[in-house]
């Protein structure tokens, strides 16, 4: 299986706060702990480099892409942006973290614009798996707590999930739909909500678990 890591990678080389959690960019943890649970084929592409990474060849390559960005999301190219959600269709796994909600490929993906409600505070965040038969919340008990995380919170402007893993809850008393899966023609989807760029969210177990299992279920069938 091959996975591909999309960064944007801009906070942590704008931003000295960002760079002391993540010293190797977000995609370059994403990748230590996808390696340590046994993937064997793990890249990043970052959007500066050129086709942002994402050449046809990487593409044509990858079965699960994870996808991080914020500040940049218009930088990404309407080119790239078609490619990789035909690829999706075409079966190409994507795993959405945190304010990829905002991104062009999953706003396209799903059709609406993906607005919520938010606040950058000291919230502590609590994960409630409501689903407990699905592959993606297996190793999780009843909840993730994060000690302080960004609050996002409903209404979350998306199409009804296909299946809803988590419901997160606020220190403030929101609520969000926090892990939501979705298939697009032969690509299944998977939106996961935590991952703040000032925290240290991907360093947590729990979090690093649900990933990975995440990226075994969004490989398309067979490989
Ligand atoms: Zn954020």
């Amino acid at each position: 299986m091959n996975i591909t890591i999309w960064n944007e990678y801009r906070h942590e080389q704008q931003n000295e706060e960002v760079r002391r959690v993540y010293p190797d960019g977000i995609h370059g943890v994403i990748k230590q702990f996808l390696l340590e649970d046994g993937f064997e084929s793990v890249v990043t592409a970052t959007l500066d480099e050129p086709e942002h990474g994402l050449t046809d060849e990487v593409l044509n390559n990858t079965d699960v892409l994870i996808w991080w960005g914020h500040i940049a999301h218009d930088e990404v190219s309407d080119e790239i942006v078609e490619k990789v959600k035909r690829r999706v269709h075409d079966g190409m796994g994507l795993i959405a973290l945190h304010s990829a909600h905002y991104s062009k490929v999953f706003r396209g993906l799903m059709g609406t614009n993906c607005g919520l409600e938010w606040r950058e505070a000291d919230d502590k965040e609590i994960l409630w798996v409501v689903d407990h038969t699905h592959p993606i919340t297996q190793g999780i008990d009843k909840k993730i707590e994060l000690d302080i995380e960004e609050m996002y919170g409903e209404r979350f402007n998306i199409p009804e999930p296909d299946e809803l893993l988590f419901i997160s809850w606020f220190t403030g008393g929101e609520v969000f739909r926090s892990g939501c899966t979705y298939k697009r023609d032969k690509g299944k989807i998977f939106y996961f909500r935590p991952g703040h760029e000032t925290f240290p969210t991907y360093y947590h177990k729990d979090i690093r678990r649900v990933i990975c299992n995440a990226v075994r279920w969004a490989a398309p069938v067979g490989v």
